[in-house]
């Protein structure tokens, strides 16, 4: 038990390292509040529900390096248990009484905080030895990347400094008990560690162990007191930060599905970001969240192939500036330098595909594509600054209807197939959306040509918009034209009210996407469906069969936009199984698929340059299943992979659409 004196001190102490403390997050949240919006605080129980999700089973960790991710849950286990026991310890320290006592209870309370001693100290040590020993290439950026001037010596400072705080917080406290242990009969069955520690002591004295259980009592407890204050400082702050962070997100309609900017609003000036103080709430709050661990930037397909995007680097550049001028952007001043000169170059920014890998990856909910298209929107709509050949793409969606800047019919597509539009239909079941791509790109009108086949197999009453379908606008919003999709996007949305369709069908995840998910900010409530879902709706309900012919090895590429955005993964693969396919998945499937390259606006521009192209490095990735055929539903995708094939040498696994595929075993020439 402390003295009177070391009882008083150590209340002056910790009301010391709290007073210090609270000034930084005070600073901390009032850069957090000059950002644009809010965050977010409705509907409360759940998001207290998710907060405590993700931060207590830790599954948005585990889902990645499965080794580092189950000994940061160890430590984050163990530190979130060390909050009871640091409670405990106080209390022991002012009291004469055993912590929870000698029952039941006060044993499994030993036993879990001896456990959880060793595995916090275990998974320390493997932390310091993977940064400063093994400097794993996950903790290393290629050149090319923009990195804030402090950021790769205050990593490694920052990193000691954490390191070495827990090992003597945790080592602190873990020997103590091993001193309780050898003043207590020299075992206990309930800290088995600290009880073989204990034997070292063997030749101490009584006093000597009282004396030396005393100090570690203070280094343990002393170790968070001094740790405090720079606690807000240090990446540590995740700790409470990242549960935050996913605490106060928006609820999204989807992981990528982008908000909208008020022009209706005269006195603004700014649209989109171009300095921190432009940012929204949450989007700063990303940079206090950050763990700087990099799983982001390991899922990034501009990253893997060279390009100088890191998405992790962007968050880290981030929080490396507010730091460095925390005290100027709390009290309201300007920050210093627009982020495009810190954060990240303008090549990166328009080497993003928008894919959405980086935010789904994040441990704590991260999301560094709404920063990189926030920028975009500044560059394209307040700078005027974008890659010229997106020029042409916009001057197509405003002109012509589409970006490829095609004129004429947009049902020359179906010519000889007698499509109905909606006009002369009569009662339909689904309205079939073509898009841009089944209208006018010739190897995706194939796609379109495929879907009119089954529906006709299946009987389905559909139509299509004919002349009066335009361009979504996904491409405009993607490549930061926020204006030219608003207006594509409020003139089909007068249309579709018009028509009030039961149903849309598409064949493109990219129209999936904004008609579903992104249409209602503007008053358009649609039930879309892809033509992966419809098939084997039909499939399912008996209304098309399928001759089991012609079995082949199929690898499906999950397009980015269809699975990570909408959580579409099922039913292709269903589709594909039901007519006879051997799938062979790549090695990132699902929510892990890799970018074809062509999202994000890509497709209408000129890749950055890399090490390879994002469609090689995918093509790659499905020769090596030794698939006959790499299947898709995503006409981008398609065209990205015929490009990469041909590159191939033609060598590697044909490219096609599952409704392709469907239409062939229902004897379609297409
Ligand atoms: S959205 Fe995709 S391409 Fe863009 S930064 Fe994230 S992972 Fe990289
Ligand atoms: S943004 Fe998320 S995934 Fe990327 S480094 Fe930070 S914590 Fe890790």
């Amino acid at each position: 038990m402390l003295t009177p004196v070391e009882k008083i001190l150590f209340v002056l102490a910790v009301a010391l390292s709290l007073w210090l403390a609270q000034q930084t997050f005070r600073r901390a949240f009032a850069v957090i509040r000059r950002g644009e919006g809010t965050l977010s605080l409705d509907d409360l129980p759940w998001r207290i529900w998710r907060a405590l999700d993700v931060t207590l089973t830790q599954r948005t960790v585990l889902r990645a390096r499965p080794l580092t991710s189950l000994l940061h849950s160890f430590v984050a286990w163990g530190f979130i248990f060390y909050v009871l026991v640091n409670l405990g310890d106080v209390i022991e320290g002012y009291f004469a009484v055993q912590f929870l006592g000698s029952g039941v209870v006060g044993d499994l309370y030993r036993l879990v905080a001896d456990v959880f001693s060793v595995l916090v100290l275990a998974g320390m040590v493997y932390f310091l030895l993977r940064r400063f020993v093994a400097n794993a290439p996950a903790l290393r950026f290629h050149d090319g990347v923009l990195l804030h001037e402090r950021v790769l010596s205050g990593l490694r400072l920052d990193s000691l400094i954490v390191g070495l705080f827990i090992l003597t917080h945790v080592g602190a406290r873990f020997l103590g008990e091993s001193f309780w242990v050898a003043l207590h009969g020299g075992s206990d069955t309930w800290q088995p560690f600290a009880s073989l520690v204990a034997g070292l002591w063997g030749g101490l004295g009584h006093d000597a162990l009282e004396v030396g259980e005393h100090a570690l009592w203070w280094l343990a407890l002393g170790a968070i007191l001094a740790f405090i204050p720079y606690f807000p400082s240090s990446k540590h702050m995740h700790l409470f930060m990242g549960p935050l962070n996913y605490f106060s997100k928006p609820a999204r309609a989807s992981l990528g599905a982008l908000d909208p900017l008020d022009f209706a609003d005269d006195e603004r000036e700014q649209f989109g970001v171009a300095r921190l103080e432009h940012l929204s709430q949450t989007q700063l709050f990303d940079a206090f969240a950050c763990i700087m661990c990099n799983r982001c930037q390991d899922a990034c397909p501009a990253y893997l192939t060279g390009k100088q995007l890191s998405p992790s680097a962007l968050e880290i550049n981030k929080r490396y500036e507010i730091r460095q001028h925390m005290a100027l952007l709390a009290a309201g001043g300007e920050s210093p330098r627009p982020l495009l000169d810190f954060a990240i170059t303008p090549p990166a920014v328009w080497a993003c595909t928008a894919c959405g890998a980086c935010v789904d990856i994040c441990p704590v909910g991260n999301e560094p594509m709404f920063d990189i298209l926030d920028i975009r929107r500044d560059l394209v709509l307040t700078q005027g600054e974008f890659p010229a050949e997106l020029q042409g793409a916009f001057k197509g969606m405003e002109n012509a209807g589409n970006p490829w800047q095609m004129g004429g019919s947009r049902l020359a597509w179906a010519e000889g197939l007698d499509v109905p539009t909606v006009e002369g239909a009569g009662e339909i079941e689904v309205l079939y959306w073509v898009g841009c791509a089944g209208s006018f790109e010739p190897r995706a009108q194939k796609i379109a040509r495929a879907l009119v086949h089954i529906l006709r197999a299946a009987g389905v009453r559909f139509a299509v918009l004919g002349e009066r379908e335009g361009c979504t606008g996904d491409t405009a919003r993607r490549a930061g034209n926020e204006y030219l999709f608003y207006e594509m996007a409020t003139a089909n949305i007068e249309t579709l009210n018009e028509v009030n369709p039961p149903r849309i069908l598409v064949t493109c995840p990219h129209c999936l996407h904004t008609l579903a998910k992104e249409y209602p900010q503007f008053g358009g409530h649609y039930q879309v469906v892809h033509h992966t879902e419809f098939i084997a709706e039909l499939i399912g309900s008996g209304r098309l069969r399928l001759p089991a012919n012609g079995a082949q090895r199929v690898t499906f590429h999950d397009p980015c936009y269809l699975g990570r955005h909408n959580d579409i993964y099922r039913a292709p693969r269903a589709v594909l199984s039901a007519a006879g396919a051997a799938l062979s998945e790549m090695p990132r499937a699902r929510a892990k698929s890799f970018c074809c390259g062509a999202g994000g606006a890509q497709f209408w521009k000129e890749e950055e340059h890399g090490s390879a192209r994002v469609s090689q490095a995918r093509y790659a990735e499905a020769q090596g299943t030794g698939a006959d055929v790499l299947a898709t539903g995503c006409p981008f995708c398609l065209s990205m992979f015929a490009d990469a094939r041909q590159d191939a040498g033609e060598s590697g696994p044909a490219v096609k659409d599952v409704a392709e595929i469907i239409a062939e075993r229902l004897g379609a020439a297409l």
